[in-house]
């Protein structure tokens, strides 16, 4: 596998900013990315993993050391049908790839996946959901179990975690770092809703209509904080449109920052303090940033 250097980040995220990666891979297989943890270890530098990167806001300045993206590894494994219905997928497939089984079979998570953008260790990492109270609603509800590599006594080894062993919060994961999420297992029991492509089109519909997919950003910005909704305090205080160069507050959906054009990560982060601050001083209010910060700032 080749470590290319100086690879532009902006490239590998839905806002279309951010800096350059000292060192860069795009691992296959798993001895790709064993090769790249040993690499990383051999020459002193923190390791960065990425997957769609959906949810990360990259620095201008870049990332030190390597940074593995893990989107081309990808694929469904197994399908296995059961009174439950399970699909083993490689890190780096997209949700709405493992999905489609869950649709051809009419369960639950076709329409819990649907719309939600990323690959499947970033759905386990964030603990990913949707608002609508619908069931399953976060990866809690659907992950039997992940597998996680890293170097143990200089050497590659693999440990797979079940669902109870982990620590699954709102947007965030706990109780397996560090190391490269690599395989993840879901399921749900296999009781078919005739209704759901119906649903899974009336969703995708929906979020057509709520929200600025024409732009780049990475979905809502903030965390809602308990009792509120991010974006109608965001819209409440005024800040749709508010605007720093190429990053604005949408005036679609509050709760996004979208990139009208040539954004730069630390106008992106302007606008993020700027909501912070005028949030807090109008509804004494903190609001978190549910997007995380990658590199040197
Ligand atoms: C238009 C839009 C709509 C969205 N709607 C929703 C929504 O409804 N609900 C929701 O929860 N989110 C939503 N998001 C946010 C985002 O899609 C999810 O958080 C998604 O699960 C992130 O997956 P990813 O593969 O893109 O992860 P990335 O953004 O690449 O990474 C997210 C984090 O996971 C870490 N990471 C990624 N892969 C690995 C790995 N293999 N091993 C270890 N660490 C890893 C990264 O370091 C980073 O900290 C939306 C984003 C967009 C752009």
């Amino acid at each position: 596998m080749q470590i290319q250097k100086q690879v532009v980040l902006a490239n590998y995220t839905w806002w279309k900013v951010g800096g350059v990666a000292d060192h860069f891979c795009l691992p296959e297989t798993t001895t790709d990315i064993e090769e790249a943890l040993l690499w990383a270890d051999k020459e002193h530098v923190p390791i960065t993993v990425i997957g769609g990167g959906s949810n990360i806001l990259v620095s201008d300045d870049g990332v030190e050391g390597l940074v593995i993206c893990l989107k081309n590894f990808s694929q469904v494994e197994s399908v296995e049908k059961k009174d439950r219905l399970s699909v083993t997928a490689y890190a780096g497939t997209l949700k709405a790839e493992v999905l489609k089984p869950f649709l051809q079979e009419k369960l639950a998570p076709a329409l819990f996946l649907c719309g939600l953008p990323g690959d499947m260790a970033g759905g386990v990492v964030m603990n990913a959901g949707v608002s609508e109270k619908i069931i399953p609603r976060e990866f809690v509800e659907i992950v039997d179990w992940f597998e996680v590599i890293r170097l143990k006594d200089g050497k590659p080894s693999t440990q797979r975690y079940q669902n109870k062993d982990i620590q699954w919060t709102y947007r965030h994961t706990d109780g397996w770092q560090p190391g490269v999420i690599s395989r993840v297992q879901v399921s749900w029991p296999n009781t078919p809703d005739v209704d759901i492509p119906q649903k899974v089109k009336m969703a995708t519909r929906n979020r057509v209509m709520k929200q600025p997919l024409n732009m780049p950003s990475c979905g809502s910005v903030f965390k809602n904080p308990a009792g509120y909704s991010s974006g109608a305090l965001i819209e409440k205080a005024g800040l749709k449109g508010y605007t720093v160069g190429g990053a604005q507050v949408s005036e679609k959906h509050a709760n996004f920052i979208v990139n009208i054009g040539g954004a730069k990560a630390s106008e992106v982060i302007q606008v993020i303090r700027h909501v912070q601050a005028v949030v807090k001083s109008q509804f004494d209010v903190d609001l978190q940033t549910e997007v995380k910060l990658l590199g040197r700032w």
